[in-house]
């Protein structure tokens, strides 16, 4: 079984660690900085076999540089962005080996944040960057509503089970989002207590999973009437498509302050 490590970095940002079920290798998911993957490393006694990035933002790709330099590992990443650092570019359907984690991920495209956004996906888990937060989903600097949505239908098309690790604990303020739209969604009220105790404790509220994203995260709810409604009264007209709901619902969360 794969074990995977949070290291957290910056203010809110998540660098995973991906563990074998044998040995000290670790795959080092979206370094943003060195320092604090290093201390973990050397605390944990790990070594870093791979690094894996999402996209090309600061945050995510910073300390790659300076991880390479004390381990010259293979860095991945997407083909179709400008990343110094990466050896390896991967696009949809690349497969990832990590033979010495007993783990092999496969590459899936999800333009929106950024026009090359990756995800990684196998083995019961996924690393999604900055697309699918949990109870919400990034910002779109890059692609287009229509892509995002995209995007999102596909991850919501994977198994129920699946682990999702983002790249930002941003849970508690994207579910009083959620609740915004979807003021009488159970789940979604009983999840929010339930990440509120984990941050008060200083946990991570990840990884989700597929399932619990389907059942609270509005940006995976535009076709469920009830947000497609709230999104209609959002945006003043009807809206023909899930994802002209979507595009209504990421104009809302936009603008809101709570
Ligand atoms: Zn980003
Ligand atoms: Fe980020």
């Amino acid at each position: 079984m794969t074990a995977v490590l949070h290291v957290p970095a910056f203010k809110d940002n998540y660098i995973w660690l991906i563990r074998g079920h044998a040995g000290d290798g670790v795959a080092i998911v979206d370094p943003g900085e060195a320092a604090p993957v290093r201390a973990a490393l050397a605390r944990l006694r790990l070594t870093a076999v791979a690094i894996l990035c999402t996209h090309h933002h600061g945050d995510h790709v910073g300390g790659i540089a300076e991880l390479v330099d004390d381990n010259p590992v293979p860095v991945y990443g997407p083909a179709r962005e400008a990343i110094p650092a990466v050896t390896h570019p991967v696009g949809e359907g690349d497969e990832v080996p990590l033979p010495s984690l007993g783990l092999q991920l496969r590459v899936i495209d999800i333009p929106g944040h950024t026009a090359g956004h990756i995800a990684y996906h196998g083995g019961g888990i996924l690393f999604c960057g900055d697309t699918l937060f949990s109870a919400g989903c990034g910002r779109l600097f890059e692609g287009t509503a229509e892509q995002m949505c995209r995007s999102l239908q596909r991850l919501a098309a994977l198994p129920d089970d699946t682990e999702v690790f983002c790249g930002h604990e941003y849970t508690e303020e994207n579910l009083r989002f959620a609740l915004a739209v979807e003021p009488e969604n159970v789940e979604a009220r009983q999840y929010r207590e339930a990440v509120i105790a984990l941050r008060q404790r200083n946990r991570p509220s990840l990884p989700s999973t597929i399932a619990r994203e389907k059942s609270v995260n509005p940006f995976l709810r535009c076709s469920v009437p009830g947000v497609h409604a709230a999104a209609e009264t959002f945006a003043r007209r009807q809206l023909a498509s899930e994802c002209e709901a979507f595009a209504a619902v990421r104009r809302w969360k936009d603008g809101f302050k709570g």
